[in-house]
C-alpha cells in the first residue's frame, strides 16, 4: 500500500479544522497591526513588555552590526565566541544567581540540547503532561525514559518517583509558567521532592523571565527558590524582546553542555546585533523602568481576565499575562478567532496537537503596551463574539 499523499493528508487536516497557515502580520509587535486586510489589536504576542520595539534594544542593535558585523561567522566552539557571547552569559549567570550560563540559539535548541545532553538511556524524565514540546522533543532526542506526570501534580510525580527508584539519573522538568494554560508551576514543592529523591530539576522559564518577580527573574524569583534550581532555562525572545536562550547552572553542568549539548556544537552561535538587543534589554528588566513595566502587564492582565471570568468564560488556572479562553472545538475556536478579527482583535486559535483534543481556546496574551480603552474594546468584542456563538458558560 501506498503512503497516503501529502495532499490527502492535508485536505484531511482542513476536514477537522487542524489545518495551519502563517498569517502575515503587518505592524510590528506592540500594538496595532495589520492581519489579512484587518487593522486589529494584537492580542497574541509574546512580547510582553514591548521591548520588541524599545529604543535601546534598537540602538543596541546598531551599534553592534557597525561594530562586528552581522554574523558570528562559525559555531560556539569552532571560532563562533565574540566579546559579546562571553559578556552576555556573565550577565545572565549574574542576573539569575547562578555560577554560569550558556546562550542557546532559541528555547527550542535550548531545550532538546539540554535536556539530552543530561540524561540518556537508563535514566528517567519526569515531564509534566502540559510541558512545552521543546521539552517532549529534548526527552525524546535523549532516549532517556519519559515519564509525563498529570500536570501541577507534586503527589503525583512523588508517586512516580517511587516507582521509578535510582539506578540512573532522575530528571524533573517543568515549564515555570504554563505556555499554554498560563498558570504557573508548585516550584516550592517541587524543589521539596528534587531533594527528597535527589533528582536535577530543570525549569524552563520562557514566560516568565522578564516578566515574572520584584526584579524580573522570573517564576524561581517568585517562588523565592532560585538558588535552589539545578538548570535555569529560559528565551529572551518572548519578554526580553530579543532572541536565543540561555540555561543558568554551575559551573560543572554548564561545562558539560558546553562539551555535550548537540544543538550548541553544531550550530552556527547568534549574531551580534541579536546579542546587544537582549543585552540591552536585560538593563531595562532590572531598571525602574522594567518595574513599571511588570506593572502595567501584571495589572492589564488582572482586568482583561477577571473580565472575561466573570462574564462567565473559562480561563482555565490562569494566573499570569497568558489568558486561555477555553471553547473545546476546534472548528468553533476558529470561527471565534475569524469573528474577532472583523472585529479588529488579533487572537490566535490554539488547537490539538498543540492542546488535547475537545480543549481548543483562543490564548490571548497581555503586553505592558496594551491601553487599558484598548483592553475593554476587547473585553466588550469578546463577550458579544462570544455570546453569539455560544461559547460563553459552557464549562461552568
Ligand atoms: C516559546 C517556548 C520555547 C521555545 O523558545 P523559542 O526561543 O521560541 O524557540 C520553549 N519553552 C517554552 C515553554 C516556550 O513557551
Amino acid at each position: 500500500m501506498s503512503p497516503l499523499p501529502y495532499a490527502d493528508r492535508l485536505d484531511r487536516l482542513k476536514e477537522q479544522d487542524l489545518y495551519r497557515r502563517c498569517r502575515l502580520v503587518e505592524g510590528g509587535t506592540s500594538g496595532r497591526v495589520r492581519v489579512d486586510g484587518h487593522e486589529a489589536l494584537l492580542l497574541c504576542s509574546n512580547n510582553y513588555l514591548g521591548l520588541a520595539e524599545h529604543p535601546a534594544l534598537k540602538r543596541g542593535a546598531q551599534r553592534a552590526v557597525e561594530r562586528w558585523g552581522c554574523s558570528s561567522g562559525a559555531s560556539r566552539l569552532v571560532s563562533g565566541t565574540m566579546e559579546l557571547h562571553t559578556i552576555l552569559e556573565e550577565r545572565l549567570a549574574s542576573f539569575k544567581g547562578s555560577e554560569a550560563a550558556l546562550i542557546f540559539n532559541s528555547g527550542y535548541a535550548a531545550n532538546t540540547g539540554i535536556i539530552s545532553a543530561l540524561v540518556g538511556r537508563g535514566d528517567v524524565i519526569f515531564s509534566d503532561r502540559l510541558n512545552h514540546a521543546s521539552i517532549v522533543d529534548g526527552a525524546l532526542l535523549s532516549r532517556a525514559t519519559l515519564v509525563r506526570y498529570p500536570h501541577n501534580d507534586p503527589a503525583a510525580l512523588r508517586r512516580s518517583l517511587e516507582r521509578h527508584p535510582a539506578k540512573g539519573r532522575r530528571l524533573i522538568v517543568t515549564d515555570g509558567v504554563f505556555s499554554m494554560d498560563g498558570d504557573l508551576a508548585r516550584l516550592t514543592e517541587l524543589v521539596a521532592i528534587k531533594q527528597e529523591f535527589d533528582a536535577l530539576l530543570m525549569v524552563d522559564d520562557a514566560h516568565g523571565v522578564g516578566v515574572l518577580g520584584e526584579t524580573g527573574r522570573g517564576s524561581a524569583e517568585l517562588c523565592g527558590v532560585t538558588a535552589k534550581i539545578d538548570i535555569q532555562m529560559g528565551t529572551l525572545g518572548k519578554g526580553l524582546g530579543s532572541f536565543g536562550a540561555y540555561a543558568a547552572a554551575s559551573r560543572e553542568l554548564i561545562d558539560w553542555l558546553v562539551n555535550s549539548a548537540r544543538s550548541l556544537i553544531f550550530s552556527t552561535s547568534l549574531p551580534p546585533a541579536v546579542l546587544a538587543a537582549s543585552l540591552a534589554a536585560l538593563e531595562i528588566v532590572e531598571s525602574p523602568e522594567g518595574g513599571e513595566l511588570r506593572r502595567r502587564l501584571a495589572e492589564n492582565s488582572r482586568f482583561f481576565r477577571d473580565s472575561l471570568r466573570s462574564a462567565g468564560f473559562d480561563t482555565l488556572g490562569s494566573e499570569s499575562q497568558i489568558v486561555p479562553l477555553l471553547v473545546g472545538d476546534a472548528g468553533e475556536t476558529m470561527t471565534f478567532s475569524r469573528r474577532l478579527l472583523e472585529e479588529g482583535l488579533f487572537v490566535q486559535g490554539i488547537r490539538p496537537p498543540t492542546v488535547p483534543v475537545g480543549a481548543s481556546r483562543l490564548r490571548c496574551t497581555l503586553m505592558a503596551t496594551h491601553t487599558r480603552e484598548e483592553l475593554e474594546q476587547a473585553v466588550e468584542s469578546i463577550v458579544r463574539v462570544g455570546r453569539a456563538l455560544g461559547v460563553v458558560n459552557r464549562h461552568v
